[in-house]
């Protein structure tokens, strides 16, 4: 099947102009984020190549002039896609090597003959260049790959595409005569560009809309007042959560009288000490356990790998460290203590909400027995144990 170079640089504006579209909304939509500005930035100058490789006569060489701006484009939508994903990744912009990388691409393109280099050298400077750009864009995903974004994979391998293109053109050039000139290269090249670009252009629309979509969900299991997971956190952060052969164990912690916190000091008072004490249960557990906001002034912990001791251990840690020094609120220092409900089971994932609500019946025991104490349940499983409750009491 024979296809015409005319008609594919042709469509393959159209698409361009088609995700131009889209990007000039997404931009209208979100103008703070600058990466999509750098990405339009990209869709425009490759266009902008495309538009006057269409103008060039086929088997020819472009004039100096066009040839250089042709070149240009392509390397600064190449630079300008590295500059988008830095920015888009929290790095600092480049601009200044998006605009060297540009100029020379453009300036080798008139300098290199005038200085009789042969065609084949400056050919393969103009690819490396090109290259270099889609190279940092590979670097740059691969950098970030704890981001964990599927859809960056995508313009990971559009441009690892582009990389590989530019090194066997760079191969072509000394091995064979006839693909000197860019348009001889065939119909290969146009294909692989049409398929390329609609994964570099679909691949930042779905990564910029895969981050929004991680950012919600994490907002949404996000306690906005604590910085802690909410309960609908749990679930999900539970299923990562490594689960060896060893016992789990469910702490369910309720700040004691705090309503009368509230009534005398405000509300304001109550939110204060709501922030200083997840953040004391976060520096007693440090990375070690899931800590969650429940609701209210109740607090739920996980803790894996752990036997009713060292359960009961931890929730006495968070118990000093709550009771054990005063908490300062805008109103001056005051006192504030916990109790605190535990439970353990073998098989976490599957019985959470026994052993939660087992915690729950602990919890419910300490503040039967005088507050400011930590209540151990027994193993929450079909045949119930009962409470082992004030065993490890303090007096
Ligand atoms: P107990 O020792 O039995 O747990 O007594 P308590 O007063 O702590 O328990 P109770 O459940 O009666 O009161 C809980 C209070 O927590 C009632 C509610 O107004 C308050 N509260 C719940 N959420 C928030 C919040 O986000 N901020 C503030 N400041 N107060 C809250
Ligand atoms: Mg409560
Ligand atoms: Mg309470």
């Amino acid at each position: 099947m024979e296809l015409d170079i005319t008609t594919f640089h042709f469509s393959s504006i159209l698409s361009r102009v088609g995700f131009f579209i889209v990007f000039s909304v997404m931009i209208a939509r979100s103008p703070q984020a600058r990466y999509l500005w750098y990405w339009g930035g990209a869709l425009a100058t490759s266009t902008a190549g495309s538009i006057i490789a269409l103008s060039i006569p086929q088997e020819a060489m472009p004039a100096p002039m066009l040839g250089a701006l042709m070149f240009s484009a392509y390397t600064a939508s190449m630079a300008l896609s590295w500059n988008g994903l830095r920015l888009f990744y929290d790095k600092p912009g480049k601009w200044r090597h998006v605009l060297t990388l540009t100029g020379l691409a453009g300036a080798s393109y008139i300098v290199l003959p005038a200085l009789s280099v042969p065609m084949t050298t400056e050919m393969s400077a103009l690819y490396l260049m090109a290259g270099l750009g889609a190279g940092l864009v590979v670097i740059e995903i691969y950098r970030a790959r704890h981001e964990r974004l599927w859809s960056q994979y995508v313009v990971a391998a559009a441009f690892l595409g582009y990389l590989m293109s530019f090194a066997i053109g760079i191969a072509l050039l000394f091995t064979s005569e006839e693909a000197v000139t860019m348009t001889s290269a065939g119909q290969g090249p146009m294909i692989f560009d049409q398929v390329t670009s609609i994964m570099v252009y679909l691949g930042f629309i779905a990564m910029s809309s895969e981050w929004a979509n991680q950012r919600l969900i994490e907002q949404a299991e996000t306690d906005h007042l604590t910085g802690l997971t909410n309960r609908r956190g749990v679930a999900r952060l539970l299923g990562a959560m490594h689960f060896s052969s060893t016992t789990s164990a469910v702490l369910m912690l309720d700040i004691d009288h705090f309503k009368e916190i509230n009534d005398r000091y405000g509300h304001e008072e109550g939110d204060a000490v709501l922030i200083e004490f997840a953040e004391r249960i976060r520096q007693t557990l440090k990375d070690h356990a899931l800590v969650a906001r429940w609701g209210g002034e109740e607090f739920l912990v996980v803790l894996t790998d752990s036997t009713p001791q060292t359960a009961w251990q931890r929730a006495e840690d968070i118990r000093r460290a709550v009771a054990g020094a005063p908490f300062h609120t805008a109103g001056g220092l005051l006192d504030v203590t916990v109790s605190i409900g535990v439970a353990i089971t073998p098989t976490l994932v599957r019985q959470f909400d026994t052993t939660a609500s087992a915690a729950d019946a602990a919890l419910y025991q300490a503040k039967h027995n005088g507050r400011n104490r930590v209540c151990l349940s027994g193993p929450s499983s079909a045949d119930h144990v009962p409470l082992r409750s004030g065993q490890f009491n303090n007096p």
